[in-house]
């Protein structure tokens, strides 16, 4: 953490927005609590946030009157270096990222050592005393009893002392104009200790004179000069002494009038992007927002934005699920609510104000809550059609997508209700559609008058498919087929099967091409005259395969595996692979069930036909040349090798003949039994003959 402590950075004000941010935080948990119990407020009733610069000890000082800590939060709070965000926030910088996305990393405390050298956290929690914790960053701490202080009603002061030359932050204008740039939705007053320096007369009979207060000013208008002695009392001759006073007076920095609250009309596109940041820790704008309020049976109000980019822990398990807050009648209640917001939209941040819940929520009544299923069936309803609406700008949507299509994807296989909505915003590459992404609405407009289904090919990526032999057919007849190769596709797939009454069909799985009369008959010929072929291959490859079949969905490639409509696809079976905790009990029914296809339009084929037709199906030539079509086939279909040494072999030994060279074993039976000066004869027949069966 040194590290970024002392880097030469621009934008360290950002510590004070994370320190207001913290202070507001412990402020929500004393009044959540005391929703319950009340008296819990009563130690110290008023909620603030308190600035106070003292400028001879070049102190800062932030306090609020929040729930405070005990000596052991204290210790497990703030002691940073140990938690899992300082590694990844480590990690991000590193990689380039901003310290202000710091507190997207659950350790903005520290931020707080961009300005200062050492602080002291005073801090008063109900349950326990008021205990002082000290450092001068670099992981160590003490935490003592404070018997030396001010004794705290409730909460914490923050003591930053600050590094010599970072004293702006106790410059009153510096500070409002950070405040007001970082921390201006708070929802508690964020108070300013400004010393004002009065003039006071040391006239003992002469009432003391309010210095700003407008309806305590004179009503007639004194002639004052610049000395502030009025003409009559030049007159009487009289010298009023003055003394200079220093008083301390509080000035509110924000408004904390709940933008929600407020006409979406007159609310600029600026204040909607501050109070995003507030509430969301972003440090960029968001993409979208959405504000609105429902009225009727059930009344509230919500601001939703759209982020754009997503988070850096977008998928962890154990992140929060929502992040949206929920208020009731303005008191805030909890930003971890998971009933308000499905998991697939868990990305979308804002706030819910809802007039008809019970202010003494708990945690039980959330779950079962029928207002809260109403708000969140509302809320997925408005973030859809927002979604709609960033969808009609190109770029925004671009943006929108890159960051949160496997979160859509996630939908489409939990959200029964909105599948179709969302599949409407589903973007892939095809055959016809190289460059830029395309919709299954636009995919339909460009379909042939013959084709019935959506056709979509899965794999690993658009390079691994974009050459595959299960392409040929569908390119022949002009079809377009969508490119699916992101890992979440398949199961997304598996929920969705059709759009707009067109199935979805996975051209690497078994399926019917649409075909004609004349199509069919030849077909159905050539099945008949393969048989033979069909039967010797199946011999060879044994369990390995479920079935052969002569395939009139290849074209130009020997062969191919086409897996089960029902099981895994070869694709599916990678991924599952690949996913180290996977139950391995599924594997054994779901796995791939494979069909291997041959296709009489390649020459290969033709030849192992005759082949079998000349008798010679029980040659090792034979059994060799369909193994090696067999494993072939296996990787140019998406499947991975089971046994890549004898794959190797095969293809060494062709390699061997290609070069002439004979191979090692016969090398070693040739030497044994015939004569050496005979072998390089021998060799070139042997080679001769192999190439001839092989070509
Ligand atoms: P985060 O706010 O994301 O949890 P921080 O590093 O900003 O991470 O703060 C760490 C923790 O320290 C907080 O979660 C909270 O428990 C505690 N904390 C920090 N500031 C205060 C405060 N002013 N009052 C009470 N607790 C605080
Ligand atoms: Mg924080």
């Amino acid at each position: 953490m040194s590290l970024f402590i002392n880097t030469v950075y621009s934008n360290k004000e950002i510590f004070l927005r994370e320190l207001i941010s913290n202070a507001s935080d412990a402020l929500d948990k004393i009044r959540y609590e005391a929703l319950s119990d009340p008296k819990k407020l009563e130690t110290e009733p008023e909620l603030f946030i308190r600035l106070t610069p003292k400028k001879e000890q070049k102190v800062l000082e932030i306090r609020d009157s929040g729930i405070g800590m005990t000596k052991a939060d204290l210790v497990n709070n703030l002691g940073t270096i140990a938690k899992s965000g300082t590694k990844a926030f480590m990690e991000a910088l590193t990689a380039g990222a901003d310290i202000s996305m710091i507190g997207q990393f659950g350790v903005g405390f520290y931020s707080l050592f961009l300005v200062s050298d050492k602080v002291q956290v005073i801090s008063k929690n109900n349950d326990d005393e008021q205990y002082i914790w000290e450092s001068s960053a670099g992981g160590k701490f003490t935490v003592t009893l404070d018997e030396e202080n001010e004794k705290i009603s409730r909460g914490t002061i923050l003591r930053l002392f600050l590094k010599d030359d970072q004293l702006e932050y106790l410059e009153e204008k510096r500070i409002k104009d950070v405040v007001k740039k970082h921390s201006e939705f708070v929802a508690y007053p964020i108070q300013l200790v400004v010393a004002k320096e009065v003039e006071k007369e040391a006239v003992p009979e002469e009432p003391e004179k309010a210095p700003i207060s407008e309806d305590k000013a004179p009503k007639i208008e004194e002639v004052v000069d610049e000395e502030g002695v009025s003409e009559e009392e030049k007159k009487e001759g009289k010298k009023i002494q003055k003394i200079k006073e220093i008083v301390n007076e509080l000035e509110e920095l924000n408004t904390t009038k709940p933008i929600w609250t407020r006409n979406p009309s007159d609310i600029t596109k600026e204040e909607y992007a501050a109070f995003y940041k507030s509430i969301s820790n972003d440090w960029e704008d968001h993409l979208a927002v959405k504000h609105f309020s429902v009225e009727g049976q059930l009344e509230f109000k919500a601001i939703l934005f759209i982020p754009s980019r997503a988070p850096f822990d977008l998928f962890e398990s154990k992140k929060k699920k929502s992040n949206i807050k929920l208020y009731v009648r303005r008191v805030f209640i909890t930003d971890d609510c998971e009933e308000l917001i499905p998991e697939w939209l868990s990305f979308v941040k804002g706030v819910v104000d809802s007039e008809d819940l019970p202010l003494n929520l708990s945690r039980e009544m959330l779950q079962q809550n029928k207002i809260l299923k109403v708000i969140r069936k509302n809320l997925v309803k408005k973030i859809l059609e927002t979604f709609g609406e960033i969808a009609e700008d190109r770029e925004q949507f671009d943006k929108f997508y890159t960051a949160f299509s496997k979160n859509l994807k996630l939908g489409i296989h939990e959200d029964a209700q909105n599948r179709n909505a969302i599949a409407k915003l589903l973007r892939f590459n095809s055959t016809k559609s190289n460059d830029e992404l395309t919709s299954f609405a636009d995919y339909i407009t460009r379909m042939k008058e013959k084709q019935k289904n959506i056709y979509y090919i899965t794999g690993e990526s658009i390079k691994a498919v974009e050459k595959s032999p299960f392409l040929d057919a569908l390119k022949k007849r002009d079809f377009e087929v969508l490119y699916m190769v992101d890992p979440i596709d398949e199961y997304a797939m598996t929920q969705q099967k059709e759009f707009d009454d067109k199935k979805l069909v996975d051209i690497t799985k078994d399926f019917e091409l649409e075909e004609n009369e004349e199509e069919k008959k030849s077909r159905e010929e050539e099945e008949k005259s393969y048989e033979p072929l069909v039967k010797s291959i199946k011999e060879v490859l044994g369990d390995k395969v479920e079935k052969v079949v002569v395939s009139y969905k290849l074209i130009g490639a020997p062969a191919a595996i086409r897996t089960g409509q029902f099981g895994w696809s070869a694709n599916m079976e990678r991924i599952m692979k690949a996913q180290a905790l996977r139950d391995t009990s599924m594997s054994s029914y779901m796995s791939a069930k494979k069909t291997f296809e041959i296709s009489p339009r390649s020459p290969i084929i033709q030849v192992m036909k005759q082949k079998v037709e000349n008798d010679e199906a029980s040659d090792k030539t034979f059994k060799d040349l369909t193994t090696l079509l067999y494993e072939t086939a296996l990787l140019t279909s998406g499947f991975s090798l089971e046994e890549p040494h004898s794959f190797a072999n095969r293809i060494n030994r062709l390699v061997s003949l290609g070069l002439n060279i004979e191979e090692e074993e016969e090398n070693f039976e040739s030497l044994k039994t015939e004569d050496v000066e005979q072998e390089p004869v021998a060799s070139e027949n042997v080679a001769g003959s192999a190439m001839e069966e092989v070509d």
